[in-house]
């Protein structure tokens, strides 16, 4: 994530004028809370975006790559991990589409955003690292995208709240 600035902002005797005070005082735990849950679909689905990009480069390398004088996607060590992969997908898709048309409806969403940011971010970790199992050697080159996915999806499970933050706010919301 190199694109990822990250930097330290230190605010030291800082006055902000009323006029661009952002919401009611006393609320902004609430604003916060409020601003996660629709951030965590936005990690969700960047990290459903790393998925297909490593699955899809996966699946036209291993159609195009011979060993054995055969495409390596005949063996089934390497086409059963395609179809983990696209299955974990289809799973993503369905759990992000599920938060976002509860957020387009304004109705409540945090377990639902929760579930599809921590589903997400995981299987995309999975996905890359399985993408680059595939590609073999090559895949620990630049040569290729999927050195980047690998590098770049472990940012989702932890951004926006990580792993077990997600499961905290899921199991208090099913605890309920
Ligand atoms: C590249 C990058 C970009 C980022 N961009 C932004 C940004 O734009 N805006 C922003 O606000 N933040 C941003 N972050 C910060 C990110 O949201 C935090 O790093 C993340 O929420 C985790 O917080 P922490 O680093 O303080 O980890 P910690 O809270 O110190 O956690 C350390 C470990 O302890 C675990 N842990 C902590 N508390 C609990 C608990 N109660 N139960 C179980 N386990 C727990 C965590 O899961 C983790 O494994 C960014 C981070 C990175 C790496």
């Amino acid at each position: 994530m190199r694109a990822s600035e990250t930097a330290e902002m230190i605010f030291d005797n800082c006055r902000i004028p009323d006029a661009n005070r952002m919401g009611e005082i006393g609320t902004g735990f609430k604003q916060s809370m409020k601003v996660l849950d629709g951030g965590r679909i936005s990690i969700a689905a960047l990290g459903l975006g790393i998925a297909k990009g490593a699955y899809e480069a996966s699946k036209q390398y291993a159609k195009e790559r011979y060993q054995f004088d055969q495409p390596i996607a005949n063996f089934q060590g390497i086409s059963f991990k395609l179809a983990d992969m696209a299955t974990k997908i289809e799973c993503a898709e369905l759990l992000i589409n599920q938060a976002c048309h509860l957020k387009i409806k304004g109705l409540p969403m945090t377990k639902e955003a929760a579930m599809a940011k921590y589903y997400a971010s995981e299987i995309a970790v999975e996905i890359s690292t399985d993408a680059v199992q595939i590609f073999g050697g090559y895949g620990y080159t630049k040569d290729f995208p999927v050195e980047k996915f690998y590098r770049d999806s472990k940012l989702c499970t932890i951004g926006e709240g990580t792993s077990e933050i997600q499961k905290l706010v899921i199991s208090r919301e099913v605890l309920k």
